[in-house]
């Protein structure tokens, strides 16, 4: 009798694995029939400098237009497609889809470094440097030196050798890197001596907290010095209030993107946002 129910229950647990596994090969083919029909669309979150407000750049954020689900965010979907080749074609058309834009932007006086979220499996894909490549000699008037790639912190660390080589013939395309969401990669001082990011971009976790969390505070301080130290650049994520723009500010860290300066927004929105943009007084102030 034990020995039935087992063999039922063993029997009942296949099926649905089996359903699961066929689950996510559909939700997959749905979403490389999203990248054909067109239903991705980039949004542009802004970065400033809090000194002048000065608008520095702008990150691409992916979109899914889903026509039931409406307006569908990345961490929805990109996990489901990360370790496949859907997400090498997601971040080609990501990419070119920016410099096209970057490339309107740059006709309208609109000087601005724009950054790109890319995969791991991506970046170290071996066609990585050669696709770049011929994207930028596809908008001869775009600056590369306006192009920035953002990698995790965790996933520049799987394999820092080889991120060093590929980031350094990336750089001598002109092109930028940002490790982003640094701090949550446990990562020793000393590797970072061996990647030559030009930004690191400290985790929105860590300024979330920090006007609670002295931890967290001592976390940025940190990351502040050791940006100082290997003479990198770096900007707070998820600044959400004009007070933890000032903290920022007083450990040293001037460059902010968050809620607190803009959301990101439809590309069409991003002109008239930036025409109309008011640095708030306290971050003048504070200057
Ligand atoms: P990320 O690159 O660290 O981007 C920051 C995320 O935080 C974005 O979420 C942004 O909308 C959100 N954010 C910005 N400011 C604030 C704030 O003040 N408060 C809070 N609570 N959140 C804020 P989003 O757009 O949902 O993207 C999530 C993640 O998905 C990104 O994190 C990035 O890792 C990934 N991602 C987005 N677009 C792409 C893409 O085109 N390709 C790839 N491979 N990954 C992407
Ligand atoms: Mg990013
Ligand atoms: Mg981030
Ligand atoms: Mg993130």
């Amino acid at each position: 009798q034990a020995k039935l129910s087992g063999r039922n229950q063993y029997h009942l647990f296949d099926l649905q694995k089996d359903e699961e596994v066929r689950t996510r090969h559909n939700q997959r083919a749905r979403i490389r029939e999203a990248l054909l029909k067109d239903e991705f669309e980039l949004y542009f979150q802004p970065k400033v400098d809090m000194r002048h407000g000065r608008i520095t750049g702008m990150e691409a954020l992916i979109r899914w237009n889903h026509p039931q689900r409406g307006i569908v965010g990345p961490m929805e979907f990109l996990p489901l497609v990360e370790n496949t080749n859907i997400i090498i074609d997601i971040g080609n058309w990501v990419i070119h889809q920016t410099l096209q834009q970057m490339s309107n932007w740059v006709a309208n006086g609109y000087n601005w470094i724009v950054s790109v979220n890319i995969a791991a499996r991506h970046f170290q894909h071996a066609d990585f440097l050669e696709n770049l490549r011929s994207y930028l000699a596809q908008f001869p008037d775009v600056p590369p030196e306006y192009l920035e790639i953002e990698i995790l912190e965790s996933a520049a660390l799987q394999d820092v050798q080889q991120v060093r080589e590929v980031m350094s013939a990336c750089q001598q395309l002109g092109v930028r890197f940002a490790l982003d969401d640094f701090g949550t990669g446990y990562s020793s001082l000393s590797y970072l001596k061996r990647l030559p990011a030009n930004i690191l971009k400290i985790d929105q976790s860590f300024v979330r907290d920090m006007l609670e969390d002295s931890d967290d505070l001592a976390l940025i301080s940190a990351i502040v010095g050791l940006a100082n130290a290997f003479k990198r650049e770096v900007i707070a994520e998820g600044v959400e209030t004009i007070e933890h723009g000032v903290a920022l500010m007083r450990l040293g860290c001037n460059f902010a993107q968050g809620y607190g300066v803009s959301r990101p927004m439809p590309a069409s929105r991003v002109e008239k946002w930036a025409e109309s943009y008011v640095q708030p007084e306290q971050w003048l102030q504070q200057a």
